[in-house]
């Protein structure tokens, strides 16, 4: 049974660095890193995934300025995990190990996702 709190929760299996894949929208099938993760709105940056152009103005940074393209956020309700098991994007659960370490696992091969 699944109760509102628990769906809350669920949103903060992504981490950064994590492989994953999108599930829907215009990016649908690509896969990346997570690059940073934004917990209260519930998105993050995948590598390479969602670019939009940006008009910068010349800085010194970037001294010519002009159409920049960077990852916009995606809602992580459109990331699934990628399992290198299942070789593809999977749900997620939760374990609690012996030692007390909360550990992703695969819900459909049950391989753990973090490996301590
Ligand atoms: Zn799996």
């Amino acid at each position: 049974m699944k109760v509102k709190n628990e769906m809350a929760k669920e949103y903060n299996y992504i981490k950064k660095g994590d492989q994953v894949v999108v599930i829907s929208g215009k990016e649908n099938g690509k896969a990346g890193r997570v690059l940073r993760v934004f917990p209260k709105k519930k998105r993050a940056i995948v590598e390479r995934v969602n670019f939009v152009k940006k008009h910068t103005k010349p800085s010194q940074k970037n001294q010519k300025g002009g159409i920049m393209e960077k990852e916009a956020p995606l809602h992580v309700s459109n990331l699934l995990l990628y399992c290198a098991r299942c070789e593809k994007g999977s749900r997620i659960g939760f374990k609690i190990l012996g030692n007390k370490t909360k550990v992703r696992y695969c819900k459909r091969c049950n391989e753990l996702i973090d490996k301590s």
